[in-house]
């Protein structure tokens, strides 16, 4: 049996837990791997090229968007982020599912273009505690936590425009409402090609 590769998207607020569900579950699909953005950000001092992130210029990103090497970009808290084209084909030709963690920006625009993706959103259970996630990130000035703040309550008000919302309360139990979802997914009859039949 082979099967159509899935495109899952996941967006949410920062703070909201999104990049450990997202981490979590690809370590417990085989077959599933996490797309790894581009982004003028400079790195947090936990951050590693190439595993959370390709850190690049602004000049190197403007390149690559005049050469539409992007699939989607947006600017997010006045940096600039975007899933790369070839690595979404490179994981797709390599028989992988692939799992994004991009903004809802991002998101509205892979929407058009993969009208059978997966779309996920993820929200903390209480603004307090998206608050206190934030801060708990040491390397954030004040004046980045109240724009992610801010940003956080533009974001949430797109959960509507996702095929599911997960809660984020518990980790444990948001990780396998996640998990769920894509094996769910995997088993859609649209996506499944029982190529014996056929032959
Ligand atoms: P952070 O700087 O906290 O890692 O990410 C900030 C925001 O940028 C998050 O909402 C994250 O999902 C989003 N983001 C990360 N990568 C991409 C991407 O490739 N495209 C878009 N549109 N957003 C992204």
């Amino acid at each position: 049996m082979t099967a159509h590769r899935l495109l899952v998207v996941v967006s949410a607020p920062s703070g909201a837990g999104k990049t450990s569900l997202c981490e979590w579950v690809v370590t417990q699909l085989p077959g599933l791997a996490h797309s790894v953005s581009f982004t003028t950000r400079p790195p947090r001092p936990d951050e590693k090229d190439g595993r959370d992130y390709h850190f690049v210029d602004e000049a190197t990103f403007r390149a690559m968007v005049d050469r539409g090497e992007f699939a989607e970009w947006a600017v997010v808290h006045g940096h600039l982020y975007g899933t790369s084209r070839a690595l979404l084909t490179r994981y797709f030709a390599a028989g992988l599912d692939v799992i994004l963690d991009i903004d809802t920006q991002g998101a509205a625009i892979l929407r058009q273009g993969h009208p059978d993706g997966v779309f996920v959103f993820i929200v903390p259970p209480s603004w307090a505690l998206l608050e206190e996630r934030l801060r708990r990130r040491e390397s954030d000035a004040e004046a980045d936590i109240q724009r992610r703040l801010q940003r956080a309550l533009e974001e949430v008000k797109h959960y509507a425009e996702y095929q599911y919302v997960i809660v984020n309360d518990v980790f444990a139990r948001a990780a396998e409402e996640l998990k769920a979802i894509i094996l769910a997914e995997r088993r859609r009859g649209s996506r499944v090609d029982l190529g014996f039949l056929h032959a």
